[in-house]
């Protein structure tokens, strides 16, 4: 599989990157490491006439700690930088961990925070070879007009296999975008869409700049269960981030979980509220492990079952909850 022709631009600024994108609309992708769009285009997911890649903006790969205003992420951090910051393994150990956990050296060396964020969201249907996919005449996504997960059905389920933003979520992130119109901030657990087409609330010149974490949220024990098939180099097939503050006599004082590759989007368990104010509980475990489970809701669009993630999923939570508040 070769990649298709294209044109190639590297803006300086963000604001010729946005000119850019706006300039040649539909026609035009942004690009930062590649890792993931790169062999999307190999098999023919995409073929935009003109790649914006933004790597050469300023700016954009800070990653600043302050422990009164919290951390500062570029969009054009790498994630080995993530995986490899002091910083972040002490105070955000969630998002330090899920860090380590992505695909292997090489691709977070290349793979970018902001790339992390917006991939394109994955199915057993959808990522394959254009030979592959024509045999059975497409599907939603791509080419095609039905659904070979929900046969019948009129919804895209491919799922964000994402590790980073499960974490960030459960630390209270904000998403900061550029755009033709100035730039605008949101949490992040907003920017995702629960549709395997539509994916982000973001318009297609908008460019991810950075993303920040509170001050608030440092501090807090943290960790990140992940599922794939190769341990090596994988996405992953369900993923639990939580985070939780605890006092010195194992009372939770707030907690938070989240779930991802299960969905079109990754999403906030918010059963996890209940955990406030209480110590360890193992039947409460159990009851929150079960609605972690009901927001997943994980079908047919990986090589792993949905009954196997499910189970995986419960079973992540019990062991994160049981390590964070024991
Ligand atoms: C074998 C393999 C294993 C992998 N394993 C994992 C894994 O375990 N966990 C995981 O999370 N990921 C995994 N990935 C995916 C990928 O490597 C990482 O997610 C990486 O961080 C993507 O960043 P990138 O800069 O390379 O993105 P790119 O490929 O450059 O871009 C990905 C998408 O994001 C868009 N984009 C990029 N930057 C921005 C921006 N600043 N603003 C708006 N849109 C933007 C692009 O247009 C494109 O649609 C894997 C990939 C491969 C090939």
């Amino acid at each position: 599989m070769s990649l298709p022709d294209f044109e190639f631009v590297r803006p300086r600024t963000l604001d010729e990157a946005v000119g850019t994108l706006v300039r040649f609309g539909a026609d035009a992708q942004m690009v930062a490491g590649g890792t993931d769009l790169y062999p999307s285009m190999k098999q023919g997911l995409f073929a935009p006439r003109v790649l914006v890649d933004i790597k050469a903006l300023r700016g954009l790969d800070e990653l600043r700690f302050d422990p009164d205003g919290g951390i500062v992420i570029g969009a054009l951090d790498r994630i080995s930088g993530l995986a490899a910051s002091r910083a972040l393994a002490e105070h955000f150990p969630v998002l330090a961990e899920a860090a380590r956990g992505i695909a292997s050296p090489l691709l977070r060396n290349m793979g970018t925070v902001g790339g992390n964020l917006c991939l394109d969201t994955r199915c057993l249907y959808y990522n394959q070879s254009e030979f592959w996919r024509e045999a059975l005449g497409g599907c939603l996504k791509k080419q095609g007009e039905l659904c070979h997960v929900a046969p019948g059905g009129r919804f895209c389920w491919a799922v964000y296999s994402g590790d980073l933003a499960p974490a960030l979520m459960v630390l209270s992130a904000r998403v900061t975008l550029a755009g033709p119109r100035g730039e605008r901030t949101i949490p992040l657990d907003e920017f995702y869409v629960n549709d395997g087409i539509v994916r982000l609330a973001k318009g297609h010149e908008e460019i991810v700049t950075r993303v920040t974490v509170p001050a608030a949220s440092s501090g807090w024990r943290g960790t990140y269960k992940k599922h794939r098939i190769r341990r090596s180099i994988d996405y992953p097939l369900a993923g639990v981030a939580a985070a939780m503050r605890v006092d010195g006599s194992g009372r939770c004082l707030e907690a938070r979980l989240a779930v991802t590759a299960a969905n079109p989007a990754p999403r906030l368990v918010a059963a996890a509220e209940a955990l406030r104010g209480r110590t360890f509980d193992a039947q409460l475990v159990e009851e929150i492990a079960h609605e972690a489970i009901r927001t997943a809701k994980p079908l047919h669009t990986s090589a792993s079952t949905p009954e196997y993630r499910r189970q995986i999923i419960r079973v992540f939570v019990r062991r994160a909850l049981r390590e964070l508040w024991l």
